[in-house]
């Protein structure tokens, strides 16, 4: 998994987190219930992407527990393909969904043309291609 350049935490119950100063300019979402699974950064170097991924033994089956989860974070530079991709899951327990420099990219587009932060629904991938 070569999109994802640090991982941070572990985080509880948590969201992604605000990258100081930076200026929020998108949000990658889960298809079927719009949770807020990334967020996207206006970075001097690139486009900073932050992500928050629940751990895969914090189930919903006990919703009494704290669940855990990891902050990812990436810089996508020109270095790095529109096909480079990383698999997140909705905390909400909606899984087999993967974010894609490409989907990134595209919300980055529309902010630099409308000036407002753009919400992306990510994709589904099928079960079967997870490695
Ligand atoms: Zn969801």
């Amino acid at each position: 998994m070569a999109f994802w350049q640090t991982q941070i935490g572990p985080h509880y119950d948590g969201d992604t987190r605000s990258l100081g100063s930076l200026r929020c300019i998108g949000e990658l979402v889960c298809p079927d219930c719009e949770n807020v699974m990334a967020r996207l950064f206006d970075d001097p170097k690139g486009l900073a992407v932050s992500a928050w991924v629940p751990a895969a033994d914090s189930s919903v089956a006990n919703p009494n527990s704290r669940r855990v989860g990891w902050t990812f974070f990436a810089l996508l530079d020109d270095s790095m393909p529109d096909e480079e991709s990383a698999p997140l899951r909705c905390w909400r327990g909606h899984d087999h969904l993967i974010a894609t420099a490409r989907d990134c990219r595209a919300a980055e587009a529309v902010y630099r043309r409308t000036g407002r932060k753009k919400r992306v629904a990510i994709s589904r991938i099928d079960p079967d291609e997870v490695r």
